[in-house]
């Protein structure tokens, strides 16, 4: 089971972002309102995220880490089609068989929390009591302490962080009903709060993509059928930002779809001035039956079942609000 979750870990935990994204994940699906990240040395010595979700009942504990951890593993087929179930229920499991992991949480129906620590192992883990509101904080210390290979394959403590913070900034935007504070070294670095309001929003989106953004950011809104594009794009040319801002939704998850992509681009390149860059924050709202989400942890994709017509929706969307704000 070891050996299974540490392959498994190789494809989900590739560096400190991935392990913050999962357990990012895991919070919001348990209802957070509020995270708060610690990061100490970019992430190789310590990640801590607690959140004020739901919680894990105590029994639960030990089967959050190590669902699905047996030990089937025995040739290289069955291998492939373990990695290929993706990592539903694998998360915390590969993350606890690189890292030594302590997991402390408590429900609403419980007096007092539990902490459950496994190191680098996944089949022996301790409980003992401890004090946590209602909620979890996952501590993840030492990351692949014990997987030599890929530690050496960390970059900078200033690289490994800045693709934390980037990582944050794609989840901030998705959730702006979300309080995230993000420390490093135990300086506050980012401190999200949860909005709600049009100018909340719009301070968030500040935070985020930098006051130049929003100074020339239109916000859009459109609806046709079940179609829904909303979001910010940026009128600006001239000096490019030092970042691409270009963040794209589709019902809630982040994506990099060449199909939304090209539209966007067409989009600005059919305008003038020519030298506008693409610079934009957007959400796409379809019908889940007209899109097929590929589950693959490491793609960012979609395939909408009307392509052509989401194209010139996004496309006929942006130009118009171009134009509008140029006239
Ligand atoms: P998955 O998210 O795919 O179910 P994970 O390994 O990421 O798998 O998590 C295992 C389980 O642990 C989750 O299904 C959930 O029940 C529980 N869990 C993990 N993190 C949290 C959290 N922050 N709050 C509440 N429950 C959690
Ligand atoms: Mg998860």
């Amino acid at each position: 089971a070891r050996l299974a979750n540490q392959i498994a870990a190789g494809e989900v935990v590739e560096r400190p972002a991935s392990v913050v994204k999962e357990l990012v994940e895991n919070s919001l699906d348990a209802g957070a309102t509020r995270i708060d990240i610690d990061i100490d040395k970019g992430g190789s010595r310590t990640i801590r995220i607690r959140d004020n979700g739901k919680g894990i009942v105590k029994d639960e504990l030990g089967l959050a880490l190590s669902r699905h951890a047996t030990s089937k593993i025995a040739s290289l087929d069955d291998l492939e089609a373990i990695v290929s179930l993706g990592f539903r229920g694998e998360a915390l499991a590969s993350i606890s068989s690189v890292s030594r992991l302590t997991l402390t949480s408590r429900t609403q129906d419980q007096e007092e929390a539990w902490s459950a620590y496994a190191e680098g192992r996944d089949m022996d883990v301790q409980l003992k009591p401890a004090a946590h509101p209602v909620g979890t904080t996952l501590e993840v210390l030492d990351l692949f302490f014990n997987t030599p290979a890929r530690r050496k394959f960390l970059r900078t403590e200033k690289t490994e962080f800045n693709h934390i913070d980037e990582l944050l900034k794609r989840i901030a935007l998705s959730r702006f009903d979300v309080a995230i504070n993000l420390r490093h070294n135990g300086k506050l670095i980012r401190q999200y709060r949860a909005s709600d309001t049009q100018v909340q929003k719009e301070r968030r989106l500040a935070a985020v993509c930098g006051g130049p953004f929003l100074k020339h950011a239109l916000a859009v809104e459109l609806e046709h059928g079940d179609l829904k594009l909303s979001g910010w794009i940026c009128n600006s040319h001239g000096a490019r930002p030092q970042n691409d801002i270009q963040y794209c939704y589709v019902n809630g998850r982040m994506m990099k779809d060449k199909l939304i992509n090209h539209a966007i681009r067409q989009a600005y390149e059919s305008s003038l001035p020519s030298d506008l860059y693409a610079a934009y924050v957007l959400f796409i709202e379809v019908d889940p039956h007209q899109v097929d989400v590929n589950v693959h942890p490491a793609k960012h994709e979609v395939r909408f079942h009307q392509g052509r017509w989401v194209h010139d929706f996004i496309y006929q969307a942006i130009q118009s609000a171009l134009q509008q704000s140029m006239a």
